[in-house]
């Protein structure tokens, strides 16, 4: 079984073959840190920590690089506004950042360079391209010329626009509308940390020309898989290529991977944070924000649910939605735990590199019935991650998945007389599942619920309240017990009364 993948380059699905066999080389556009992140800048590192774990265990030796956009012209007007040094501010915003993905378990990253410390390798990429006349300086500012390069366009079929960027942040004059700044001279007001040392005088890098050199420094200056939002093809991936390609004489990125664009209830593309309403919804849904109030798996089921070609629809009622998929899940590992008295999480153990899921899943599962429906949806989920990365497939197969657990469970009443057997394959399949999710990121530990205070306090009560009310049921105080149940449900906590004892939960 090969993986294939969708490159925008050629605009057709091809096998993934690394540049060198058995290694996969992923460099993802990173957050520029001059403002807090909202969801949309989650997608992209969900998407590719899911991919590079779904890699990893493939068999694949995976490098994923995710660049810090540290200098750029939004982070020195945005640290003038706020009347802070670019400096601390790239680190408050940085450290904000690095928090959220940690909480969205995005932990797969290996390299986060920033484009600070590598004004060395910039430069030397910038002297190459004026050398070889693909670039020319003015007024101390380096372009690149377009009209040097005759593949220029060639990833977004564009060539002639005007670039964008902040007229009053240009020294020099441009030959072609369509060319870009490699590098900026330093204005006599900007402060000091963003001026470094060039052959052309003190300034700062262009943002398309961090990408490159950061990507070739790590990855070579061929590698495999270049990822970014749909908005970056162009102009930042379309100049990417140009500039790395007219230095090295390479290709420069194998496949290019671009997820699609978040839309939120606005009915709005987050293509512009200029837009007054698109900022006031952005300020609502930063990571911080939104983190506050949903748990990281749900983001991070939310976003995977969806194939990240296709665009993100976000708003309260897609989440909430997705929040009842989600506890589909819980609910059944919670029924497995409580018949079997083991933690399916605990069974499941780290999915294995070069592991095969269609083998584990239904292994050990003496139940034909269940053994095969296992394999079956294992299957299934393979055949999805296979094809260029649909998560939202393998998803679903985890959800048919589940329910034939619950139907095993169902079928054997695992709940009032079912023999030990039956329990065993129903521990013993949920671990499989678990285990064929982790690959992807999902289920890596128990829902923050059961474990909330760390210390289970708020289960601890809950079950002192569980206990009086069977107390009083028993006295056929069925008044104070339904009181007790109608109390809680104001505050959205439900008790469920099961053959084998009463549970609760949070909606
Ligand atoms: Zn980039």
């Amino acid at each position: 079984m090969s993986i294939a993948v969708y490159n925008t380059l050629t605009r057709q699905k091809e096998p993934l073959q690394p540049v060198t066999p058995g290694k996969v080389g992923i460099y993802l556009c990173g957050p520029t840190v001059y403002k807090p992140s909202h969801i949309g800048h989650a997608v992209g590192p969900i998407i590719f920590d899911a991919i590079k774990r779904y890699l990893v265990f493939r068999g694949f030796q995976v490098t994923w690089v995710v660049n810090i956009t540290d200098v750029d012209d939004k982070l020195i007007v945005e640290a003038a506004r706020q009347g802070t040094s670019t400096v601390e501010l790239a680190e408050r915003i940085t450290a904000d950042y690095l928090r959220a993905m940690k909480t969205l378990h995005v932990d797969g990253v290996d390299l986060m360079p920033k484009a600070s410390e590598h004004i060395g390798d910039i430069v030397a990429i910038i002297q190459r391209l004026v050398e070889r006349g693909v670039a020319y300086v003015s007024g101390g500012d380096v372009y690149f010329d377009v009209t040097r390069d005759a593949d220029y366009g060639k990833l977004s079929n564009r060539r002639t626009d005007e670039q964008e960027g902040q007229r009053d942040l240009q020294s020099g004059e441009k030959r072609n509308p369509g060319d870009f700044a490699l590098w900026k001279a330093a204005k006599p007001d900007e402060p000091k940390e963003v001026r470094f040392d060039s052959p052309w005088g003190s300034g700062r890098p262009g943002w398309h020309i961090e990408c490159s050199a950061m990507a070739m420094r790590y990855l070579g200056e061929t590698f495999d898989i270049h990822g970014g939002g749909l908005d970056l093809v162009f102009p930042h991936h379309e100049n990417e290529i140009a500039q790395s390609e007219s230095c090295t004489g390479k290709p420069f990125a194998k496949y290019w991977l671009h997820n699609g664009l978040t839309r939120f209830n606005t009915k709005k593309v987050a293509k512009s944070d200029a837009d007054p309403e698109m900022q006031a919804a952005l300020v609502k849904m930063t990571l911080h924000n939104l983190l506050a109030v949903y748990p990281g798996e749900l983001i991070r089921f939310f976003v995977l649910s969806t194939h990240y070609r296709r665009p993100i629809e976000y708003s309260e009622a897609e989440i909430e939605s997705k929040r009842k998929g989600l506890d589909t899940f819980y609910r059944t590992f919670e029924r497995v735990e409580r018949l079997c008295r083991a933690s399916p999480y605990t069974q499941a153990g780290a999915p294995q590199s070069g592991g095969n899921g269609a083998v584990q899943a239904g292994k050990g599962v003496a139940s034909a019935t269940l053994a095969s429906a296992c394999e079956e949806q294992a299957a299934e989920f393979l055949r999805a991650m296979d094809d260029d990365f649909n998560t939202a497939g393998a998803i679903a197969a985890l959800f048919e998945y589940a329910g034939a657990i619950n139907r095993h469970i169902e079928q054997e009443k695992l709940e009032t007389v079912g023999p030990e057997a039956g329990k065993h394959d129903a521990l013993t399949a949920t671990a499989g599942l678990i285990a064929l999710a982790r690959t992807i990121g999902l289920f890596l530990e128990p829902p923050e619920r059961t474990t909330a205070g760390t210390d289970g306090t708020a289960d601890k009560a809950m079950q002192v309240l569980i206990m009086v009310r069977q107390h009083l049921r028993k006295k056929k105080d069925f008044e104070t017990a339904d009181l007790i149940r109608n109390l809680l449900a104001e505050h959205k906590i439900t008790l469920e009364d099961r053959p084998d004892g009463t549970v609760w939960r949070c909606e």
